[in-house]
């Protein structure tokens, strides 16, 4: 398929982090590699963030305000200079939440970005601390992401050791993408939807990779054995709604590494192919692999079209591309 846009891309600048003249030639360079690829395999434009785990491993609060500014400006910079191939994801300094609403507004507002993608839980204060966004203190910044009405990403990382007991002896096969990158972001995401956030902001459009890491297939037993005997009301669940209905209102969903017929296909059962986009997870994954089995993968020209491209202008509300 022609004209493919693919948004969950990454780039290297975290090691480089403070350095910002290399962080633009690695960029640079970076971008002019994927451009190669882009032109061979039929895609337009690619969405950039920074890769795994950028700020959310920078537990120090203000060492992390300071380096996502500096990484945000940095692909800004570099996005400028080739604006018709790449946009970008705001890097947050999700420690602070008011410095992460700041520097979302600054990056959708000032550099144009097109929404923010945070690598899962972030470290505040110590590195054996691990918090998620669906606590209390979350609650302005989501009001913010609403009122921008920009996606959020939300992408894996690997579980602190404290909270690898499960994979005991396994490590480090079960690291990563093998593993337990789904389990991770798929708990995240289920820890948000119980929370009550989408009935708090009904307007969030939060998405997932991996074709939902998991959750597509797994989601009606949650329901069905929250609901059962009223457990969630009974157990004091905060979250009004089935689950269900959040993934169909608030979620949307790549496939990103996860070039799996079945899986794509329950997906689009589950959700529809209005909520599908295409992505191919570069650089871990490569866009030849991810092109050729999404140009060819046994679904409807039609909903090729949507979930190659024109769900993904109509979400992130592209003009002129
Ligand atoms: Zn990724």
């Amino acid at each position: 398929m022609l004209h493919k846009i693919a948004i969950e891309e990454h780039i290297a600048v975290t090691e480089t982090f403070g350095e910002t003249e290399m962080n633009q030639k690695l960029i640079l360079d970076q971008m002019d590699e994927y451009i190669k690829e882009m032109d061979t395999h039929g895609v337009d434009m690619m969405f950039l963030s920074i890769k795994n785990p950028g700020t959310q491993g920078i537990f120090d609060k203000g060492r992390s305000a300071e380096l996502a500014k500096k990484a945000n400006d940095a692909l800004a910079e570099a996005i400028a200079k080739r604006p018709k191939r790449f946009l970008g994801y705001a890097t947050l300094p999700l420690q602070d939440p008011d410095a992460a609403s700041a520097e979302l507004h600054r990056a959708v507002k000032d550099l144009g970005f097109i929404g923010a993608l945070a690598n899962g839980f972030s470290q505040i204060g110590t590195k054996e601390n691990c918090t998620y966004y669906d606590i209390p203190m979350y609650r302005p910044f989501w009001a913010e992401v609403e009122k921008l009405d920009v996606p959020f990403y939300l992408h894996p990382r690997n579980p602190l050791p404290a909270n690898s007991g499960a994979y005991e002896g396994h490590m480090p096969w079960f690291t990563r993408a093998a593993w337990v990158f789904g389990v991770e972001t798929a708990t995240h995401t289920l820890r948000l939807m119980c929370s009550g956030l989408f009935d708090d902001y009904p307007k969030l459009k939060l998405i997932l990779g991996h074709l939902g890491e998991g959750l597509p297939f797994l989601i009606w037993r949650a329901e069905h054995t929250f609901t059962r005997e009223k457990r969630r009301e009974r157990d004091g669940m905060p979250a009004k709604r089935p689950m269900p209905e959040y993934m169909a209102r608030n979620i949307w969903y790549t496939t990103s590494g996860q070039l799996h017929l079945p899986s794509l296909l329950q997906t689009m059962l589950e959700f529809g192919s209005d909520r599908i986009m295409f992505a191919a997870d570069c650089p871990y994954e490569t866009l030849e692999e991810a092109s050729i089995w999404f140009d060819s993968c046994l679904i409807s020209e039609g909903d090729r079209q949507k979930i190659g491209r024109d769900n993904i202008v109509n979400l992130f509300k592209l003009k002129d591309i």
